[in-house]
């Protein structure tokens, strides 16, 4: 292959800075994508994905009216935001009239990480407080200021660490997390968790240290597609509030009605949650970037009283608003989030059928079309089947479905295609999941030296090629013995 033309594919032919720490999906066999279309990814040779990982193609990869929308847009005006355009008003009456009242005024950026950077300067203008609250495995973005709150990242072994303005709550996790529904039947594990925000606001007053804000996906994508359970934001809410603290939700992954029923996911523990910011992005422009700060009046008065401007060059851009417009547009015209709950409903049966014959599926969650499968090598102590998710997750795109793995351990399978994702296709995902699953059962029960399925596996570029692959699978219980076949 020209390693050449796939721009991260080989920093040693000095096309590409970030190759060496930008990591690419399916490293051990990359794909070159040309093309897409709805929930469809196309590589060079015309071989066709199902889409399973791109929420960012919210409404759907080059949906005709969003690409219009841009194109028509660009023909006229583009330009910064310093002078009145009707885009930029149309934008903001439409994406606040989707929010609850009080957040009724809005910054655009063109990130989520732009927006959650934001999100922070007004929380602190507001309270004139410094120290956030963030949840473990939590990502907020690229930017040095949010790295410093993501304990994805600064975790990492090459990672700076928690910096002393920074607490970290534990994930609301009630499967695999620090309490889990197995151990605490019938109890408010919304309120379990959030006390431990409680004791977060405590300590940090007790030690000198004053609360800004609590931030945190509403529903977390990277800690392994977790659903916090009932009570939890309602709690945290008025603990930090009592601390002098606001609420942030990040939506950057899950808003835009992925979750079906509601716009946005901090909506699903009730109507009565309302954060003090929102950020939103990826979805926002399907593909384009833009993103944006929704906050109340107050909020936003005490970022002007600062006397520091806000200016952003491409923020609010007559294009991207353009866009946004066009899907919001999009998402109503097609009823997305009805769309969404009905296949995602379906999907989280099925594959909850599908957990019934496999027992390595150890959890199946999800709202809407946001779904996570954990596995697990047994059931009754949850060890992550942290192999066994890459190599399905390989096998998958073997049989040309895109879908990724998430979570601190990397064994929870991640769903969040995009919107316009069909019920046909959850039943064909679903299908070839089967498949996989069971041919890894029947590999268990017959890896004999030369059979067919141990010549497979022996042959599959991310099993035995890889050494990073094979450090990871020798650590798992099940892939050593495989190996040592
Ligand atoms: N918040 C969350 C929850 C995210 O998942 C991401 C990106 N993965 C960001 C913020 C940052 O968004 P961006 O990459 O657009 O800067």
């Amino acid at each position: 292959r020209n390693r050449k033309l796939y721009g991260c594919g080989n920093a040693t032919w000095g096309l590409c800075g970030c190759r060496q720490s930008c990591k690419l999906f399916y490293r051990a066999d990359p794909l070159k994508i040309v093309r897409a279309v709805g929930q469809y990814m196309y590589d060079e040779k015309g071989g066709q994905y199902l889409d399973c990982i791109n929420n960012v193609a919210h409404v759907g990869h080059c949906q005709p009216d969003v690409v219009k929308a841009a194109c028509d847009q660009l023909a006229v005006l583009n330009t910064n935001n310093r002078f009145l355009h009707d885009n930029l008003v149309i934008c903001a009456r439409k994406l606040t009239s989707l929010m609850p009242a009080p957040l009724s005024i809005c910054f655009f950026v063109n990130s989520g990480s732009e927006a959650n950077d934001l999100a922070l300067r007004l929380a602190r203008s507001h309270t004139k407080n410094h120290d956030i609250i963030t949840l473990d495995h939590a990502y907020h973005g690229h930017l040095t200021s949010l790295i410093s709150i993501s304990p994805y990242k600064f975790n990492l072994p090459g990672g700076s660490g928690k910096a002393e303005w920074v607490h970290v709550a534990s994930c609301p996790d009630v499967y695999r997390g620090k309490y889990r529904a197995v151990d605490y039947p019938g109890q408010d594990m919304g309120k379990m968790y959030a006390d431990e925000v409680l004791d977060i606001c405590k300590k940090a007053r007790g030690g000198g240290h004053t609360i800004a804000a609590f931030i945190a996906e509403s529903l977390q994508s990277c800690g392994g597609q977790i659903i916090p359970p009932d009570n939890y934001l309602r709690n945290v809410y008025r603990y930090v509030r009592e601390a002098g603290g606001v609420c942030i939700a990040d939506e950057v992954q899950v808003g835009f009605g992925r979750v079906g029923k509601h716009w946005w996911a901090f909506q699903l523990q009730g109507e009565d949650i309302v954060p003090d910011i929102v950020t939103v992005g990826k979805p926002m422009g399907n593909g384009h970037p833009v993103a944006a700060v929704i906050t109340t009046l107050e909020i936003a008065q005490s970022f002007k009283e600062s006397g520091i401007e806000y200016f952003n060059t491409y923020g609010g851009n007559p294009v991207s608003c353009a866009v946004a417009i066009a899907v919001m547009d999009v998402l109503e015209r097609q009823r997305l989030r009805e769309h969404a709950t009905r296949v995602g409903n379906h999907l989280l049966n099925s594959l909850r059928q599908l957990a019934l014959k496999h027992l390595i599926i150890g959890d199946v969650r999800g709202v809407g079309l946001f779904i996570g499968i954990e596995l697990v090598e047994d059931r009754e102590n949850r060890i992550p089947a942290t192999a066994k998710a890459q190599h399905i997750v390989s096998r998958m795109k073997e049989e040309y479905i895109l879908v990724s793995s998430d979570g601190p351990d990397r064994n929870v399978l991640k769903l969040k295609p995009p919107l316009v994702f069909c019920q046909e296709n959850a039943d064909h995902f679903v299908k070839i999941l089967d498949e996989v699953l069971t041919e890894m059962n029947d590999d268990e029960v017959t890896m004999e030296a030369g059979s067919p399925q141990r010549q497979k596996k022996a042959n599959h570029p991310e099993f035995e090629n890889s050494p990073n692959e094979k450090k990871i699978k020798i650590d798992d219980q099940q892939s050593e013995k495989i190996i040592k076949v």
